[in-house]
């Protein structure tokens, strides 16, 4: 009986339906989603476990969603392409990802001349086929593709409307290499809880407020007290302008109201208990810019001092 198992990188440009893809293979919400280019910021690890079926290998897959490869202008950006490098280093495959109502432009040449270096196999993923008028369209759209490399695997699928994906997960599992099972089987993802908080009020940062706030905002958790029935959590949402803290705010403080109470009703579904959420805004102008407090923003290098200060 054979098991299959290893790390599979998706790869693309912002706004491809990489975090929605992931969300929808693994079935659970681990990457916040909008509209908004440069929503994720950090990879996301998403596990999917497979039994064996009859023709079918049983296995594990590590997803692992990235930030969208675009050219970094800010420390912000550069740290969000370390972590696209990083999720890129030994993984067994890469999903290419692409919109296929954008056309292809060198922005779209830089991704896969990152997917080939890898020298693994790279599956190339069309996106978002639901908006296409009619299938048909598809043909030319895969010609030209497959001009430019020579792709293990095209498959065409939407998804935010889940279509096309057991064709990928069946694909990705015959790809992959015997191997073990990296993660226990009821674990889904490496994110620790409160950092998933964080990303939950962030995502309500990005949907209610407009052009300027959401790339000048971050949610760092400053108390997160679990109990049976009710979870205290205090977040600040960090700006970098007055400007930018009076519209989180809002009228009489009625924005951060809404992203509030919008965020605590997805974290009580998340942690399954009641939440008491309370919400600070403060500006630290030029955060962006400062690798040092991007630094202290990462859970894994925080992970990884809290290790690091017990063994001492
Ligand atoms: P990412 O930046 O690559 O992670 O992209 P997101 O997953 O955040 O999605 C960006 C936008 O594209 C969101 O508004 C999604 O709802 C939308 N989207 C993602 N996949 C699809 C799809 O298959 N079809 C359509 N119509 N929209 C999609
Ligand atoms: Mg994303």
């Amino acid at each position: 009986m054979s098991f299959h198992s290893g790390f599979v990188c998706i790869l693309g440009r912002p706004n491809s339906g990489k975090s929605t893809l992931l969300n929808a293979l693994v079935g659970e919400k681990l990457a916040i989603i909008s509209p908004k280019p440069q929503t994720t910021r950090n990879r996301i690890l998403g596990i999917i476990n497979v039994e064996q079926q009859k023709g079918r290998p049983g296995g594990q897959v590590v997803l692992i969603d990235t930030p969208g490869v675009h050219k970094p202008d800010s420390s912000l950006g550069r740290k969000m392409m370390a972590e696209v490098r990083e999720a890129l280093e030994g993984c067994n495959l890469v999903l290419y990802i692409t919109d296929v109502t954008r056309k292809f432009d060198a922005r779209d040449q830089f991704v896969l001349n990152m997917a080939r270096k890898t020298r693994t196999p790279v599956f190339l993923l069309l996106n978002k086929i639901d908006l296409l008028r009619k299938k048909d369209e598809l043909l030319p759209i895969i010609e030209q593709y497959r001009q430019l490399h020579d792709f293990k695997e095209v498959i065409p699928l939407s998804a935010l409307k889940r279509q096309g994906l057991d064709v990928l997960l069946e694909k990705m599992l015959k790809s992959l290499p015997e191997g073990p099972r990296y993660f226990p089987e009821d674990q889904v993802t490496d994110q620790p809880a409160r950092f998933m908080v964080a990303e939950i009020i962030r995502e309500q940062v990005l949907r209610q407020t407009g052009e300027e706030v959401p790339y000048a905002a971050t949610v760092v958790i400053e108390q997160f007290e679990e109990g049976p029935k009710l979870t205290r959590i205090a977040a600040a949402i960090y700006c970098e302008r007055e400007g930018q803290k009076a519209i989180l705010i809002g009228k009489g403080g009625a924005m951060l109201k809404k992203i509030g109470t919008a965020a605590r009703l997805q974290i009580e579904k998340m942690l399954g208990t009641r939440v008491f959420l309370e919400l600070f805004v403060k500006v630290r102008p030029g955060w962006r810019e400062s690798p040092q407090f991007i630094e202290e923003m990462d859970w894994r290098r925080q992970l990884e001092h809290l290790a690091g200060s017990r063994i001492e």
